[in-house]
């Protein structure tokens, strides 16, 4: 059967990246529909129920400063929030927040059923309709026809995923759901590169069977953090804390004598797994000398007695899995409500992307979360909302977007990708970024949020609120660059109080605020010289703006003189063979990777200056 209806854009896949993507080609007035195994799922954890820390929460305060759906989410079901690194430099910050899953599932699904322009239909896709390298639409398991000009494909681990529980296993896309088999067949059909990947999940425990007074307590912060740029902490839910146990001697023996009977260490498992969150059975052969892992008490949510013991995720069977949780303090009478697994999935290789996240040989066909190689709610979110994001402007014939390195760690998770691809699930961290100053969680929304209104990702209630923010920003900042204090001033001994050496000589609100010692919330209390903004976030830029200036202006420097060349465009058809001093190799990679910039050339490996300039020389020639 044809559907009647033609849609702008088609998501296929309701997890983190699907509902930002569908959410975000609705937002931008398209007509789009979302097509999902399951409503009930829409928006569910597959396994830790948490979002954000370091790297991770970044991407959330850039989904979230392009209109985006998580942060939002998060803040409703947030039920423990901590800001990691609080002590470090603005840079490496990072909100992290435990999740009452079904909470948080509750507040994507309302978003996506009160978003216009936005229908949902749940059934499972089978097959996509291609014609002339151009998909028109897809095919469900009912034999539905649904049309459109562009398809988002974003089905996380469920292509030919297979569930391992110690030597035993099954089809599944995660535990409790069907795998996407029929699709993952069809898929075999183009002209994309496939790999397999494997991740793994812990087993879960009632709370009631665990000794809490052996656990050590871990509360969250106080003030509570919000994620959302829009967010109030009267919005999070009652607050609860997580705990810490660790792994032993006796743990670590168990494992080891049943490693025969593990998938992973008999050669049954053939997909890479995260080397950044790695099974127990992975640290205990690959950290030989340690005798102890923290293992965090995460509660699953605050109307279930289910607690997720992070730092355990297993393959190993059930009854070693039994064993080794029972020889842990304040665990030895647990009760495991589900086994731990692995699950083997079939992945695209990135390096077949445009930035735009669009297939470089399917015209209107975009990729994005999981599939796409990467691990992490917040990594699918933040690339579902940029393929939506194209997927609406490829519809209205605009040219598409992707930020830069320098502008997001959105633009560095996707240059990566696309750049280098990736031979193990890829996961964001801080130390992937080089312009790391610039791009921190505090400003994720100046750096994006004018943007997101231009693509028309932002509604009016943000765009007031982030420009009435930036006002008061400039204009403090111009306040406290104007205004000035003296040894003579009549606060001039409140002032010192604050001050390692007495005030000598005539100085302005702004270079006192850049001494290390001071900080703006404390020199605003002094007489005469605040009030220090109401806003707690805006009164936080003002702080950063002044205190990093100098290190800020030195990366622009930098980025401006790399700028130069890093926008230029390397047609896609370019057949480097053609090009005379290129080495095989340089040849062989470029002809394989198909860079989109100079600027995405000089980042593959092995592709030396030298080989830079001789393009540059070539296009020139050529342009
Ligand atoms: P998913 O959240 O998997 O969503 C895919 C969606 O597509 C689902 O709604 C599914 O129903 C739908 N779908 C699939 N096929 C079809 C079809 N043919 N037709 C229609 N709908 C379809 N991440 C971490 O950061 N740390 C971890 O420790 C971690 N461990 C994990 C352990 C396990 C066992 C699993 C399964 C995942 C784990 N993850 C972990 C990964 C995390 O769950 C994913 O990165 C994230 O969910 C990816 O989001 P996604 O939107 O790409 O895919």
């Amino acid at each position: 059967m044809n559907y009647h209806e033609h849609f702008d854009v088609i998501v296929i896949g309701g997890g983190h990246a699907g509902t930002e993507a569908a959410a975000s080609a609705a937002r931008m007035g398209m007509n789009t529909l979302l097509l999902t195994h399951n409503i009930e799922t829409l928006g569910q954890m597959s396994c830790n129920p948490a979002i954000g820390g370091i790297g991770k929460g970044h991407l959330v305060k850039e989904v979230d400063a392009l209109g985006g759906l998580m942060a939002n989410a998060i803040d409703k079901g947030g039920i423990q929030f901590r800001t990691l690194n609080s002590s470090k430099g603005p840079a490496v910050r990072a909100t992290r927040a435990q999740a009452d899953r079904l909470l948080y599932k509750a507040a994507i699904r309302e978003k996506l059923e009160n978003q216009e322009n936005l229908k949902i239909f749940q059934q499972e896709v089978e097959d996509l309709i291609v014609e002339n390298d151009r998909v028109s639409g897809v095919v469900t398991k009912m034999g539905v026809k649904f049309s459109a000009k562009t398809v988002v494909l974003t089905v996380g681990t469920f292509l030919n995923g297979l569930i391992h529980i110690g030597l035993k296993n099954y089809s599944g896309g995660r535990a409790g759901d069907p795998a996407s088999i029929g699709l993952a067949e069809r898929l075999k059909d183009l002209p994309i590169r496939m790999g397999r990947l494997k991740t793994g999940t812990p087993a879960r425990i009632d709370a009631r069977s665990i000794d809490f007074s052996k656990l050590e307590v871990q509360h969250g912060d106080t003030p509570i953090p919000t994620f959302s740029f829009m967010g109030k902490a009267s919005e999070h839910p009652r607050q609860i804390p997580c705990y810490i146990t660790h792994t032993n001697e006796k743990t670590h023996d168990i494992i080891r004598n049943n490693l025969d009977r593990s998938p992973m260490y008999t050669g049954v498992i053939d997909g890479v797994g995260p080397r950044y969150c790695p099974s127990i059975e992975d640290k205990i052969m690959r950290f030989a000398d340690k005798n102890s892992h923290q293992i965090f008490v995460e509660p699953e949510g605050l109307t279930t007695h289910e607690v997720y013991p992070n730092g355990i995720s297993t393959s190993l069977p059930f009854d070693v899995q039994i064993d080794f949780i029972r020889s842990m303090n304040g665990f030895e009478n647990a009760f495991v409500t589900r086994p731990g697994y692995a699950i083997e999935y079939d992945y695209f290789d990135p390096r077949d992307l445009k930035s735009t996240l669009e297939s470089k040989f399917i015209d209107g066909l975009f990729f994005a979360g999981q599939i796409n190689g990467t691990t992490g709610y917040e990594e699918a979110a933040a690339q579902g909302l940029l393929a939506g994001m194209n997927a609406a402007l490829q519809t209205q014939d605009k040219e598409g977007w992707c930020p830069r390195r320098d502008e997001a760690y959105t633009g560095v998770l996707v240059d990566d990708l696309s750049t280098l691809g990736t031979k193990e699930p890829y996961r964001m961290f801080t130390s992937r970024a080089e312009y790391r100053l610039l791009l921190r969680e505090d400003n994720a929304d100046t750096r994006l949020t004018e943007k997101g209104r231009e693509l028309g990702l932002v509604d009016d209630i943000r765009w007031k609120a982030f420009s009435d923010k930036q006002e008061s920003v400039e204009r403090e900042c111009q306040r406290l660059k104007g205004q000035w204090v003296n040894p003579n001033s009549v606060n001039a001994a409140q002032i010192n109080e604050l001050l390692k050496q007495p005030m000598q000589r005539e100085s302005t609100l702004e270079a006192m605020i850049r001494r290390p010692e001071v900080n703006y919330s404390d020199l605003m209390k002094v007489e005469g010289l605040g009030p220090a903004l109401e806003d707690k976030k805006a009164a936080e830029q003002v702080e950063i703006k002044i205190k990093y200036q100098g290190y800020i202006d030195r990366q622009l420097d930098e980025i401006a003189k790399l700028k130069r060349y890093e926008d230029t465009v390397l047609p896609i058809e370019l057949n480097y063979s053609d090009i005379k001093g290129l080495s095989t190799e340089v040849v062989v990679k470029l002809n394989e990777i198909k860079p989109e910039s100079i600027g995405q050339a000089s980042r593959i490996s092995g592709i030396t200056p030298a080989a830079i300039s001789i393009l540059l020389i070539y296009l020139k020639k050529n342009g």
